[in-house]
């Protein structure tokens, strides 16, 4: 078993003091690695530059040598059966993927600060933090509390631990609802005033909803972890058992809410579409370097466009508020990037290079927008063919139990293996033309809404949106209810 020890003697100077201790060393030496991107985000940020400092011990006292071997990777001489190695690690941003302490919140995202000996990956973790008995926990592990004021997570392996960020604070406020034998929690940090009968019930509804489609959830618990800040804020992360959502300002009551809805039921869908059903060049992943993916269009793509979807299959989107925000994933990929070199398999290698930035003009797609906007094609034309019996869900139920719950990666080929059993024959120019193409699938995208009652409209200055021509189309009423 690997422990850590994380507490803060100098939280007004967001730092955080970082202990490990490895046990049972039977080599010369033994590399400690700490990851330079983290799953959720596919650039490299290189977490080690925020180790301010890097010591290492035999016991509590004695100093061992050691020297960097890359920039996020240090080499530990040693003839000790078990070395101590002290970190203090600057953690002072509050987004959705980051670290922060203070003096009355600790929020640690593990995959940013802990370190891994190379090759003992696999072994159980321990994390003990030093916290008073007041603070309350959001995290997809329940610490228990010990004497002397310690918290302790434990973890089957390294990758269980980085996947559960923790948020700590004695002002978090939280609720919980089932659905079948899953827990349901949702937490709140910051000054928000959550009307609760509104958000459980909402909460409830989608969350049912995605299991109905997929068929079973993989998890026994699970967290919707929100930080509320005063500032503007938009950002989610998905997890195992959790998702960590950052947002704000505190002051937008109903803006808030609308944002705090499409952002959980897009996270919680991650549960299965990327946590599971996962890219196999990210099985296991490599948390050293880039890990290229074709399928960006698939995991983003598909669980923005399903995101919304469920909250108006669920009634919580009327139709019209539905409308508006596809109306608003459609117009941004064409006015932003309808016209862009790339295709979707370029840009899904490419989030390593900028994905995360505002590009050059017309060179990279979004895998978000173009991706969802290819989700709504093929759902429409699979629901067309096959009278609504089957449909982009039907897919993705496919690909929970073929490759999620075997936990075994899919490729891009598989996908489209998949995606041709349902659809009843070849989709060849689906895949050329919507995913390694790059021209403009506007006028098909117009010719296929008419049969769903809905036209895309063009403005006199080139603006794009969606109008609802025909609310008593049957296969609209079909689609979204
Ligand atoms: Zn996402």
């Amino acid at each position: 078993m690997i422990n850590y020890r994380i507490f803060s003697e100098n939280p007004h100077g967001h730092f955080l003091n970082i202990e490990m201790a490895i046990t049972n060393i039977n080599t010369q030496f033994i590399d400690l690695q700490l990851p330079a991107w983290r799953p959720g985000r596919y650039e490299l940020q290189n977490f080690a530059k925020n180790v301010q400092r890097f010591e290492v011990f035999s016991g509590e006292k004695n100093p061992i040598p050691f020297q960097k071997i890359t920039k996020d990777c240090w080499r530990i001489q040693s003839d000790n059966e078990t070395v101590v190695v002290k970190m203090i690690y600057y953690a002072n941003v509050q987004n959705a993927g980051s670290s922060f302490v203070d003096t009355d919140v600790m929020y640690v995202n593990f995959v940013n600060c802990l370190p891994y000996v190379v090759g003992r990956m696999d072994e159980s973790c321990e994390v003990e933090i030093h916290l008073g008995q007041d603070y309350k926990f959001a995290c997809g592990i329940t610490p228990t509390f010990s004497e002397n004021a310690k918290w302790i997570f434990s973890a089957k392996d390294y990758y269980e631990i980085i996947d559960c960020p923790m948020l700590a604070s004695p002002y978090l406020q939280s609720k919980s609802y089932n659905v079948k034998e899953t827990e349901f929690t949702v937490w709140f940090l910051g000054n928000y005033k959550p009307n609760w009968k509104k958000i459980l019930a909402d909460f409830k509804s989608f969350s049912e909803k995605q299991i109905e489609v997929m068929g079973s959830f993989p998890e026994k618990d699970y967290h919707f972890i929100n930080w509320i800040l005063p500032t503007a804020y938009y950002h989610g992360v998905e997890h195992r058992n959790s998702t960590m959502i950052v947002l704000g300002p505190d002051s937008e009551g109903d803006n808030l809410y609308t944002d705090l809805l499409g952002i959980s039921s897009h996270e919680l869908f991650h549960t299965w579409n990327i946590c599971k059903i996962r890219p196999v060049e990210m099985l296991p992943y490599d948390l050293t370097k880039e890990n290229y993916f074709p399928t960006g269009f698939v995991a983003e793509g598909i669980t923005t466009y399903f995101g919304d979807l469920f909250l108006k299959q669920t009634g919580i989107f009327t139709v019209e508020e539905y409308l508006k925000e596809l109306g608003t994933t459609i117009k941004r990929h064409f006015e932003e990037d309808g016209k862009a070199f790339q295709s979707l398999i370029e840009s899904s290698y490419d989030l390593w290079l900028d994905g995360y930035v505002k590009p050059i003009p017309n060179r990279r797609v979004s895998i978000y927008q173009k991706g969802a906007v290819i989700a709504l094609i093929l759902d429409l034309e699979i629901r067309l063919k096959t009278e609504h019996s089957s449909s982009l869900e039907t897919v993705m139920k496919l690909m929970w139990e073929q490759f999620g719950k075997p936990f075994i990666g899919y490729s891009l080929n598989d996908y489209q293996t998949i995606a041709e059993k349902v659809y009843g024959e070849s989709l060849i120019w689906y895949f050329e033309e919507c995913v390694a193409g790059n021209s403009s699938l506007e006028e098909r995208l117009r010719t296929l809404l008419t049969h769903f009652g809905i036209k895309l409209q063009s403005t006199e200055d080139g603006k794009l949106h969606l109008e609802l021509v025909d609310n008593q189309n049957e296969n609209l009423k079909k689609w979204l209810q």
